[in-house]
């Protein structure tokens, strides 16, 4: 069985599917890098993202996708005329292999500061081993975070500051990051979704994340609190991404009915 930690959809321990395989292939497609506003940059596939946040004082890369992705994100943030040796810190939204698993290699590569949650820190550390779902079914290769953030907390690099907020639920620390930036005289709020996504999973007496409903629960009323000019999100099917991009509208005005007030 070839790399089961490709497994997106089928739990585990079901064996790896054709099916499978192709989605991982269909999400993994070059994507042409581009800037988002000011000074964020899209440096994903077409459907995993990675985000570049480029400061004077060194970049900030908000995951890397999976490591098998991880030359297409080098050569996209290198196509855009930056230093991949140049990233200092790499954030991570949540402990997958889809989001974190290039993190070893690029980590030895540049020597960046990698920076997660406690909680999803923890499973990024055991390699995505004994996750609550997946079990030891999607692994990759095993980082350990040089900081850890709580809920709240700040990362700073050359003038950029940006905000972890956690949303557990997809996983037990995911987290939403957010910043602000100006363009053109105008700021706005930009924020990471980490996912929200718990429809695989067992909700009920669930003896692996016994709280699992009222985190997800929370944070969906914390993330409706929050206000956001332009949404961004792990995955491109969440925020338009295709669509943002032929429209050349990142900051498309998100229906007010979403937003709390
Ligand atoms: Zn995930
Ligand atoms: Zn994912």
């Amino acid at each position: 069985m070839e790399n089961c930690e490709q497994n997106l959809f089928g739990r585990p321990p079901e064996p790896c599917t054709e099916d499978v395989k192709d989605t991982l292939k269909n999400w993994s497609r070059p994507f042409e890098p581009r800037r988002i506003i000011a000074n964020i940059y899209y440096v994903g596939s077409n459907l995993i993202s990675s985000f570049l946040i480029v400061t004077p004082a060194g970049h900030i890369l908000i995951d890397t996708g999976h490591v098998q992705m991880l030359p297409q994100v080098k050569a996209n943030i290198e196509k855009l005329g930056f230093k991949v040796k140049e990233v200092k810190i790499l954030l991570n939204s949540h402990a997958h292999f889809d989001r974190c698993g290039g993190f070893a290699e690029f980590k030895r590569e540049t020597g960046a500061t990698v920076i997660a949650s406690k909680l999803d820190g923890d499973l990024m550390m055991r390699g995505g081993t004994g996750d609550f779902f997946w079990d030891d079914a999607s692994l990759y290769a095993p980082v350990k975070p040089d900081r850890f953030v709580a809920d709240g907390d700040r990362v700073e690099l050359g003038g950029v500051s940006l905000t972890a907020h956690l949303t557990p639920g997809h996983t037990k620390g995911c987290t939403t990051w957010t910043m602000r930036v100006n363009e053109n005289g105008k700021d706005y709020d930009v924020l990471f979704l980490c996912g929200l996504t718990v429809s695989l999973y067992k909700l009920t007496n669930n003896a692996e994340y016994p709280n699992i409903i009222a985190d997800a629960r929370s944070s969906l009323m914390k993330l409706r609190g929050m206000h956001a000019d332009v949404l961004l999100a792990a995955h491109g099917f969440w925020f338009d991404l295709g669509e943002r991009q032929l429209a050349n509208a990142w900051a498309l005005p998100i229906p007010s009915s979403t937003q709390a007030n």
